[in-house]
């Protein structure tokens, strides 16, 4: 082999090393870390969202912790919980709003206190998926209610 070839190749081997960090990278970024759950009902969500129970409900901690994937666009209703949610992204890139207030972006390592009773939604941004855990505290004042889907006007409002 001459030089140039032996050249070009180094090039080539460079290149592709390169892309394979790159490509294991942003799986990592992406990857959940529990295998997904039960599909989410379609009566509160809208796309395809897997909710995983990590942490039943019960007399002792009156907590409920679940993972939720949600695939790209995908979100749940409106809704209030009346002890309020705290939601811990470990994946991808989503999207929170809170009524009267503006779409915010979330990524993985975002932690949100979402107060008793204000209304709100949550789901994946446009194009990634997304992934949070969700603790509900205080269960036995109640854990969710339910309302309208978040229309795709509502959805597509962040710019
Ligand atoms: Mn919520």
């Amino acid at each position: 082999m001459n030089k140039v070839k032996l050249t070009l190749l180094f090039v080539l081997v460079v290149v592709m090393a390169a892309c394979k960090q790159k490509n294991s990278m942003s799986t990592e970024n992406d990857k959940s870390i529990f295998p997904k759950g039960e599909k989410a009902s379609a009566d509160y969500f809208t796309g395809t969202a897997w909710v995983k129970n990590l942490v039943p409900d019960d007399t002792t901690y009156n907590t409920i912790i679940s993972d939720v994937v949600f695939e790209p666009g995908a979100r749940n209703n409106w809704h209030k919980h009346p002890s309020g949610q705290i939601l811990i992204v470990t994946a991808g890139v989503g999207y929170y709003q809170e009524k009267e207030k503006s779409i915010q972006l979330l990524y993985k390592g975002d932690v949100i206190r979402i107060a008793p009773n204000v209304v709100h939604w949550h789901g994946a941004s446009r194009d990634s998926e997304f992934t949070h855990i969700a603790i509900n505290p205080n269960t036995e004042n109640g854990v969710v209610e339910w309302m309208q889907p978040v229309s795709d006007e509502e959805y597509n409002s962040y710019k």
